[in-house]
Parts: C-alpha cells; sequence; structure tokens
C-alpha cells in the first residue's frame, strides 16, 4: 500500500506513524514545521505564553499565600525564545520518531496531478512525482481575516502574529468571542494588558453551556475585562498609536492594539483538488463520511480541514483511524470516531472544560437527564492551593446512571475532565467514579461528590 500524506500537522503524522506500523510505505510532505500548525502557531505556543502570565498571575497572588513579592515583569525575547524552542524541540521529536520508522518525509508543497498521483515541489527546488494508492489531505487551516481588517503584524493582529507581539499592548481590543478569544483575552489580562472582548452574542464563548460561560464572564469582569456584548466589528483604523474599532450597534472602541480571532478557513485552494475529482463545500473544506473518506474512495481528509471539530486531539486521532481504514481494520463498530465525546478545554484562569452531553443540550433535546453539581469552595485541595473557584458538573442518563457529559470549571479543569471523558466512552455509571478510592487532598475528589 503506497500511502502519500500532504501535512504534517496532527492528522498527518498520526497518520504516518498508524499506517507505517500496519504495513504502508508512508510518504509525508510538509512545506512548514513537523506538528504542524498546531505546534508552530497554535496550541503550543498559546499555551507557552499561557504558562508565563500564569506565573506572573501567581507571583500576584503571593500575598495571599504568605508569600511577599517583588514583582515580575515580562520578557518578550526571553518568551519569544523560549517558545522556539519548545517548538524546535517538538518538531525534532517528531521528526525522529517518523524517521526511526521508515516515514519517507519530504520538505515541500504537494498538490494532486491526478488521482493518483500527488507532486511535491521541493524546498530544494526539485519536483517529485509520488504514486499512491490512498492520499490523506491534511493541511490544516489558517486563520480567518475578514476584508475590513488591515492586519499590519503590528497594531491589528492576528494569533500567529501574538507570540508574542513587538510589545505588550496598553489596551488590547480582541475581536471574536470563541474559544481562541477567550484564551486571548485571559493571555494578555495577565501580561496586565487592559483588555475589550467584542462579543457578537450576548454570551461569552456562545457554543458553551450558559452557566459555564456564566462564570468566565463574570471572572473576566472582576479582572477589569470590558465587554461589548451583541456587537459586530465592521472596521479598524490606526492612527498613529491607536487603533479605533467600529461596531455595527454604532459604539467604537479605542485601544493599542486589535487581535482578531473570527475563525479559520481552510488550506484547501493549493491543492489541485479538481484534478484529483475531490469536492469542497462553499467554504473550501472537504465533506466526508465517518471514516474520514471524501468524495473520492481513496482519497481522505483530516483535521481541521475535515471542518469537523478543530481541535489538535481530533485530528490526531481522526489521522490514527484513517490509517486503520486505509489499512483495512476498521471492521468493528467501536472504531467510528464520536465527534460528541471529544473532550475539550479552554486554558483560561479557571480553565474551562467539557465532554458529551451539555446539560442545556439535554433540555434542548428533551432528554431526561439527571445533573449533579458540586463547586470548589469546600474541596480541601482547592481552598489548600489558593484556588477555590469553580465546579464539577456530571450529567447522567436518570434511569441507568450512565455519564452522559460532564463540565469542570477550576484549576486544571483540562486535566480533570479526563475522568469523565473515560467514563462517557466506556459507559460508566456514577457509581464507578463514587466508588474510585481517589486521592486525598485533590481535586478529583469533587467528581466523587458528583457522582454521589
Ligand atoms: C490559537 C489556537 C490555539 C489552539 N489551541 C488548541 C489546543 O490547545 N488544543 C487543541 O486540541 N487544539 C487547539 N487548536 C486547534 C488545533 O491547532 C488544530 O485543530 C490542529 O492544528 C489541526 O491539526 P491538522 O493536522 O488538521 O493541521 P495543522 O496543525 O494545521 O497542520 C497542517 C500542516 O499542513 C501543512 N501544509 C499545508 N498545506 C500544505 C501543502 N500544500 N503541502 C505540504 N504541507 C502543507 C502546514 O504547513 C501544516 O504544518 C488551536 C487553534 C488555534 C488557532
Amino acid at each position: 500500500m503506497r500511502f502519500v500524506i500532504i501535512g504534517g500537522g496532527p492528522a498527518g503524522v498520526q497518520a504516518a506513524t498508524q499506517a507505517v506500523k500496519l504495513g504502508a510505505h508512508v510518504t509525508l510532505i510538509e512545506k512548514d514545521v513537523l506538528g504542524g500548525a498546531a505546534n508552530l502557531w497554535d496550541c503550543v505556543p498559546s499555551k507557552a505564553m499561557i504558562a508565563t502570565g500564569a506565573v506572573l498571575t501567581e507571583n500576584r497572588r503571593s500575598r495571599g499565600m504568605g508569600l511577599l513579592s517583588d514583582g515580575l515583569r515580562p520578557d518578550l525575547d526571553e518568551i519569544r525564545e523560549r517558545i522556539e524552542s519548545i517548538t524546535i524541540r517538538l518538531a525534532h521529536s517528531t521528526s525522529e520518531l517518523l524517521a526511526s520508522q521508515g516515514v519517507t518525509v519530504i520538505r515541500g508543497v504537494g498538490r494532486f496531478l491526478d488521482e493518483h498521483t500527488v507532486v511535491a515541489e521541493c524546498d530544494d527546488g526539485t519536483t517529485v512525482e509520488i504514486e499512491a494508492d490512498c492520499v490523506l489531505l491534511s493541511t490544516g487551516s489558517r486563520p480567518r481575516i475578514p476584508d475590513w481588517a488591515d492586519v499590519d503584524g503590528d497594531r491589528i493582529l492576528i494569533t500567529r502574529q501574538a507570540y508574542p507581539p513587538k510589545e505588550i499592548p496598553e489596551h488590547l481590543i480582541v475581536i471574536g468571542s470563541g474559544v481562541t478569544g477567550v484564551e486571548f483575552v485571559h493571555m494578555f489580562r495577565c501580561f496586565g494588558s487592559k483588555v475589550s472582548l467584542v462579543v457578537s452574542r450576548q454570551q461569552v464563548l456562545p457554543q458553551k453551556d450558559p452557566e459555564v460561560a456564566a462564570v468566565l464572564e463574570s471572572d473576566f469582569l472582576d479582572s477589569g475585562v470590558r465587554l461589548y456584548k451583541g456587537a459586530k466589528a465592521v472596521s479598524i483604523e490606526r492612527s498613529g498609536n491607536e487603533v479605533t474599532v467600529t461596531c455595527d450597534d454604532g459604539r467604537i472602541i479605542r485601544g493599542s492594539h486589535v487581535l482578531l480571532a473570527i475563525g479559520s478557513i481552510p488550506n484547501s485552494e493549493g491543492l489541485n483538488l479538481q484534478a484529483a475529482g475531490v469536492r469542497t463545500d462553499k467554504s473550501g473544506y472537504i465533506p466526508v463520511n465517518h471514516h474520514c473518506v471524501s468524495n473520492v474512495e481513496h482519497i481522505y481528509a483530516a483535521g481541521d480541514l475535515s471542518g469537523k471539530l478543530p481541535l489538535a486531539s481530533v485530528a490526531s486521532t481522526q489521522g490514527r483511524k484513517v490509517a486503520e481504514h486505509a489499512m483495512g481494520l476498521d471492521s468493528l463498530e467501536h472504531r467510528h470516531l464520536d465527534y460528541d465525546k471529544a473532550a475539550s478545554a479552554i486554558f483560561t484562569e479557571p480553565e474551562i472544560a467539557d465532554v458529551g452531553l451539555a446539560e442545556a443540550d439535554a433540555f434542548a433535546l428533551g432528554r431526561k437527564i439527571r445533573v449533579t453539581k458540586v463547586p470548589f469552595a469546600t474541596n480541601p485541595r482547592a481552598l489548600i492551593s489558593g484556588d477555590p473557584r469553580g465546579f464539577v458538573k456530571i450529567v447522567s442518563d436518570p434511569a441507568t446512571g450512565v455519564v452522559l457529559g460532564g463540565s469542570i470549571v477550576g484549576h486544571n479543569a483540562s486535566e480533570l475532565i479526563s475522568v469523565i471523558a473515560l467514563a462517557v466512552t466506556a459507559h460508566l455509571k456514577v457509581d464507578d467514579i463514587y466508588e474510585s478510592l481517589l486521592v486525598h487532598p485533590a481535586l478529583a475528589e469533587a467528581l466523587a461528590e458528583a457522582a454521589d
């Protein structure tokens, strides 16, 4: 089996390693950095910036912990170097892994010549033609820039230009209140910027449980973040060191910098998809079935390009499933990827994480559920560590006790949600969580309490 992969992000890399294990001859074409945008622009640098911001926040909290603080200031060059070194280290270990497994990696830009031939325009100026029995397209996505925004990389920024920007913004206006937008609000308030957030609906995180979003909103407001709700930005003007954002309801916000976080667009246009007969939807995503197969039987799309859940974790699982399907291992029902069971997290402080059925969605569906909620305010570990914000919420089936979903707001929610994610995937019951002998003192004890 000659398996060709275009795009070496989480989807492409995972597909490559799995396919080669199953006996395929794998060629992976990557034009930039192995590990993909996830490593270079998205997950890794954003969480590295947030980690630095968290140290600053912790330092500010030190008086409450009985310590005297002499203050810390960000060193932007060192932050930039730190992020680069993490990215390089991850790309290097991915490269070594692929080499050790026998994956052929071509540095260059891939596209179709016809449905069984892929061409790579290599970094060294040469062109390679590769015959393929199967092709995976995993070229990811990039930030959407609306035509009314003149991004200059200086004061009008997309996320990729903010790791870190040339200076810490005095007043940052973030446009877009989805996961990326709120993470950047959090990141820059930690660095001491005044932050305003343009929220096109009436709730930040419009896709999330309103109770969860409310905790974040009130935390933002408490820390001085200004929310412009029900407002869509329609223009950005820059005059010297000032930027002005005008909203469709006439409101005007003045600041020092603007950051756009209004979604992504797929990297599908350079792939010469017509030559292979692969169809896209009107936004450029490649529609796929539950095996990530496109409209052409031997051509798959995975990761952000497939238009499913834009998460690195989902991309890599899709990549693994693609390899298994291509190599004929898909016969078992349980091997299908269930996007409704994907855990996700928002790396604000407090962190927010959820998985499975949300309470609000269950009500909208008219489905009977049992909801139990336990605040961290009474959890010994939360009190000891000085951050008792947030709660654990478990959604279960009242008839069987099977765990259907859950949300966690609080310190380390992104780690704690794994317990509920496992329960949802393995159809465990609330009793299974309740009967587990957990560590004391631990935040996870709130999970057992919520399961009680
Ligand atoms: C700011 C931000 C933060 C995020 N944080 C998280 C997070 O914390 N957790 C999480 O799970 N998800 C996060 N995401 C989402 C995550 O980054 C994406 O879902 C993930 O990167 C998608 O992986 P992928 O394999 O589809 O593609 P990508 O990671 O985008 O990789 C695609 C690769 O294809 C290459 N490529 C493109 N075209 C070609 C071509 N023609 N030839 C050769 N190579 C090509 C690119 O260079 C790139 O390396 C974040 C997103 C953003 C914007």
